[in-house]
């Protein structure tokens, strides 16, 4: 089972806050109930693809935590990484934007220096303008001024100049919604 900690924008702050608080990471509570979870461990993610000469973060290390009640484990994934996806929520929120705003596929790849190939960026896309009566019914209760944009394209830009795209998946994941 993953679980996501809000609040968590960037890979830095993910290994800093890591480093300074992992108690912050720690489930108050397992799914059975029980409120005691221990520490079991890390797995590690390859989730930083810039390649922008910056020193690479690779292996970020993602906590692990057991229930003794249940038997049952858990991870806890920092808000700006994706359960099911190498990319971070920030390369898909500016692959989105540049689609929102018309921009058509091959230019979008052709304009983004996150790597991603160009059928990765169709799926993305595809994915998100099918779940949107799914995604947009569960955020709309979060977002109430979202009511007025009923359309894909004017909602999803609202949403995204009202928050980050990771915060809105994170909501959705919450709510045992799919998340692309
Ligand atoms: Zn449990």
């Amino acid at each position: 089972m993953t679980l996501i900690l809000p609040g968590i924008h960037s890979l830095d702050q993910h290994i800093t806050t890591l480093l300074s608080n992992p108690e912050s990471y720690r489930p108050r509570r397992c799914p059975c109930g029980h409120a005691k979870l221990w520490c079991h461990g890390c797995y590690t993610r390859q989730s930083d693809r810039k390649d922008l000469g910056e020193p690479c973060l690779n292996p970020v290390p993602i906590p692990r935590f057991y229930c003794p009640e249940c038997g049952c484990t858990c991870s806890v994934l920092p808000e700006c990484i994706p359960p099911r996806s190498w990319y971070l929520w920030e390369v898909r929120q500016v692959i989105l934007l540049l689609l929102l705003v018309g921009n058509s596929i091959g230019r979008t790849h052709a304009s983004n220096c996150s790597r991603a190939c160009r059928k990765t960026i169709e799926r993305w896309w595809r994915r998100f303008r099918d779940c949107f009566p799914t995604f947009s019914s569960h955020l709309l209760p979060h977002f109430p001024c979202l009511g007025r944009h009923a359309g894909f394209t004017d909602f999803w830009r609202s949403l995204l100049g009202l928050r980050p795209l990771s915060q809105a998946m994170c909501l959705l994941h919450q709510e045992k919604v799919t998340v692309p």
